[in-house]
């Protein structure tokens, strides 16, 4: 066993803050080469999502049916998770000998490894961040020489941005009244789906139906949604918020209120 890889050993017991160093090199000259890219459950985010069907150039329908599995987290709420292809490796659909195809989009669970952040109610009682060296025996990678921080691992690898964009997902999935309240509505669950992973059908649901009718919508955002996937995706959790939530960050506009007055008072 090398020195690196003693050390490696050892950091799988280790908590990291993001100025620590960690021990990993993945490239194509080792044995291991794709092998983590089998077998695995890839939890995919909303900007996951945004970012692979815009590399395939497929519409999010299309990514969905051919690429994910949908399960039904404890919240109630679906998850998606993308589909192995079904052959002896249960490999991803994106692996080729030489590397990921989608590299440049590919998800976040795939950036952020050999790190994983630890979250325990005392790690978020502090508002520090702490990741952990995972232990996987097969990934050769972890025995390689090089060294570097955790906060260098995550700028080479984009994590930033994906953060970034995960906040208001993560500001919906981790709000205190889902977790106490499982979600059971199959209609309620239908338009968490829409909003969070079907970013198209949510495009039209918006533009085609009489929702920009009924709230106030400022025409910046609404010219900004017609084309652009991320400012569509910031509005969807703002609607997430107000119908999932009851937060009022979306208004109703007084004539619509007005009328629907009226619809009560005359029943
Ligand atoms: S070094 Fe680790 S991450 Fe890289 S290909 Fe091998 S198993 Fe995968
Ligand atoms: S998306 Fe790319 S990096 Fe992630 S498992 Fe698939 S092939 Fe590997």
């Amino acid at each position: 066993m090398t020195k690196s890889n003693k050390e490696n050993k050892r950091q799988g017991l280790t908590v990291l803050t993001p100025k620590e160093q960690f021990h990993f090199d993945c490239h194509q000259g080792l044995n291991c080469f794709t092998r983590c890219c089998c077998n695995i459950t890839i939890f995919l985010t909303p900007y996951d999502i945004i970012r692979m069907k815009s590399a395939l150039k497929i519409t999010s329908e299309d990514f969905l049916a051919s690429h994910t599995d949908i399960v039904i987290g404890d919240t109630g709420l679906p998850v998606a998770v993308l589909r192995m292809r079904d052959d002896d490796n249960k490999s991803c659909p994106f692996v080729t000998p030489e590397g990921c195809k989608i590299y440049q989009d590919r998800p976040w669970a795939c950036r952020i490894y050999p790190l994983k952040p630890e979250s325990t109610e005392i790690t978020e009682k502090s508002g520090k961040e702490y990741y952990s060296v995972m232990d996987v025996p097969f990934c050769l990678g972890l025995a390689e020489d090089r060294a570097m921080t955790v906060e260098k691992w995550k700028v080479e690898q984009g994590i930033p941005l994906y953060l970034e964009m995960e906040n208001p997902f993560k500001n919906i999935t981790m709000n205190k009244s889902l977790r106490n309240n499982k979600i059971i509505n199959k209609k309620i669950q239908e338009m968490y789906y829409m909003a969070c992973y079907d970013l198209d059908r949510f495009r039209r649901f918006v533009f085609e139906s009489k929702f920009l009718e009924t709230f106030e919508v400022d025409a910046e955002t609404v010219e900004k949604m017609r084309h652009d996937d991320v400012e569509l995706y910031k509005f969807a959790m703002t609607w997430l918020e107000y119908g999932l939530l009851g937060q009022h960050v979306l208004k109703v506009k007084p004539d619509v209120m007005e009328a629907k007055k009226q619809e009560l008072k005359n029943k």
